[in-house]
């Protein structure tokens, strides 16, 4: 395999502004990687001839002094994001041969700036999972291994396993609980879920749409900041996209955190986390207070009522958002009898067991009598938990704590205990339910050499922080393991 496939993005941009290769030339070494990594499964949709024409098209950009954030780089974008003229699935078949005519906001901006699409990638249907396990076309496989094959997490498991075994050099993923970070963790990669608002939502599948935002999944931190440059901006065809600046955070990464004051939450120790997961974020502390920073304990009371309030909040969003796969307009229909048949018999066909038991729970919290039990109480415990995080602000900057309860797990272990499953995002799902910043920074391998992750939290729209404080870590930790290649 090319050496160009074990580039970062920052360094392959770097190759081409110096015109050591060309966009073609890296673009046909990931090709390569992509088609010799189809055990992973990672990709469900290959568009390597579009990613020719793309990388010729950059060349010749280049040539005229025309290059943009991403000019030339072959990446990869989650199958939930609309992309005009290639097939748009959500990993579901109610989609079946769906194709957009319109390309989402968020892979628009990376078009504009240069980025080369290598394909599709895979994930749990319509975002709904932790494992990668739910999606219509397979579970994806990590390319770290134990023996027997491990998932990569989810949702973006696809965008992760990609990332992780170089097959290219970032990938677009979203985050409703924690599909970016989880999945980071699990892989050694490093992916961010920025501030509610920071990216559109507008031409993304819709899970829960208060709680959605995309991010990158990347090699390096710098790598995740600045496709997330490119990912972010204010749309107004999004009515909750932020009017913010978008920093050129790279400069962020490598910034001193002397006097960053770090918070660690006494609520994220939890029962049964392995004393290693323990361990690492001790020594993460340690090397916080080595970098300069100060260590402040701090408390968020209502922590263990986030991952209950979640998994009602977003079940619910889930329940409405899916009421319009009805085999009207666009993908799978399944004739019945009468319109309501025909309705019943395309959902019963069309939606996974996951995706069926989310629109159940999402549409028994909602109705009458129940609706004040759980949806509202729900919605209350989010207050609560908007309002540790502000009182926690009065006295940290950041927070780490770490992002799973525990590394990869072998495939079919936890997919038919849904609960179990549901503690995968016990540390993610709060700055969904608060809309604030969270990276995952691989940090250290586990006793049986699987890659574990630790998280930093922000203050909404303080992704500079996040950025310094995860090169921080990023630097400290020296993660630099990479999996065997056995899939080759
Ligand atoms: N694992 C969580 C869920 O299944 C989060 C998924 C996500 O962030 N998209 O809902």
């Amino acid at each position: 395999m090319s050496d160009l496939t074990k580039l970062t993005l920052a360094g392959a941009l770097d190759g081409m502004a110096k015109g050591e290769f060309s966009s073609v030339e890296l673009t046909q070494a990931h090709i390569e990687a992509c088609t010799a990594g189809k055990k992973l499964n990672a990709f469900i949709t290959d568009t390597h001839d579009l990613a020719r024409e793309q990388a010729a098209a950059s060349d010749a950009r280049r040539a005229k002094g025309e290059a943009g954030l991403l000019e030339g780089a072959p990446l990869g974008v989650k199958d939930l994001f609309c992309t005009e003229g290639v097939r748009t699935t959500a990993c579901s078949k109610i989609l079946g041969e769906f194709t957009p005519p319109y390309e989402s906001s968020v892979t628009a901006n990376m078009k504009a700036d240069g980025m080369v699409m290598l394909g599709k990638l895979n994930l749990d249907e319509f975002a709904m999972g932790s494992s990668n396990e739910t999606s219509a076309y397979g579970p994806v496989i990590n390319p770290w291994r134990k023996g027997t094959d491990l998932v990569p997490g989810g949702s973006s498991g696809g965008s992760a396993s990609a990332v992780a075994a170089d097959m290219c050099l970032g990938a677009t993923a979203t985050d409703t609980g924690g599909s970016i970070r989880q999945p980071a963790s699990f892989t050694g990669t490093v992916g961010i879920k920025p501030t509610y608002g920071r990216c559109s939502r507008w031409g993304t599948v819709a899970f829960a749409s208060s709680l959605d935002q995309a991010g990158p999944i990347a090699k390096t931190v710098e790598d995740a900041a600045i496709l997330l440059e490119s990912m972010a901006g204010y749309d107004p065809k999004d009515s909750t996209s932020l009017n913010a600046d978008v920093p050129r955070w790279r400069d962020s990464v490598g910034q001193s955190v002397k006097g960053l004051r770090i918070g660690i939450p006494k609520e994220y120790t939890i029962d049964g986390m392995p004393a290693e997961i323990q361990s690492l974020w001790d020594q993460g502390v340690e090397w916080m207070k080595e970098a300069g920073a100060e260590i402040v304990p701090i408390t968020l009371p209502h922590t263990k009522y986030a991952l209950p309030a979640y998994y009602i909040v977003a079940p619910a969003e889930a329940s409405s958002n899916l009421a319009r796969y009805d085999g009207m307009r666009y993908g799978l229909r399944v004739d019945g009898d009468n319109l309501d048949d025909t309705y019943e018999k395309t959902r019963a066909a069309g939606f996974g067991a996951e995706v069926q038991r989310r629109i159940m729970i999402g549409t028994y919290v909602l109705s009458a009598g129940y609706y004040d039990a759980y949806y509202l109480r729900a919605q209350k415990v989010r207050t609560r938990i908007v309002e540790d995080f502000k009182t926690a602000w009065e006295s940290c900057d950041a927070i780490l704590t770490p992002t799973c309860p525990s590394a990869a797990f072998p495939v079919g272990r936890k997919v038919n205990d849904p609960i179990t499953m549901y503690l995968n995002d016990i540390f993610t799902v709060t700055t969904n339910l608060a809309g604030l910043p969270g990276i995952s920074v691989p940090a250290g391998l586990d006793k049986d050499g699987l890659p574990l992750g630790l998280q930093i939290i922000g203050r909404a729209l303080d992704e500079d922080t996040v950025f310094k404080a995860a090169g921080a870590l990023e630097k400290a930790a020296g993660f630099t393991a990479k999996p065997e290649t056995w899939w080759i």
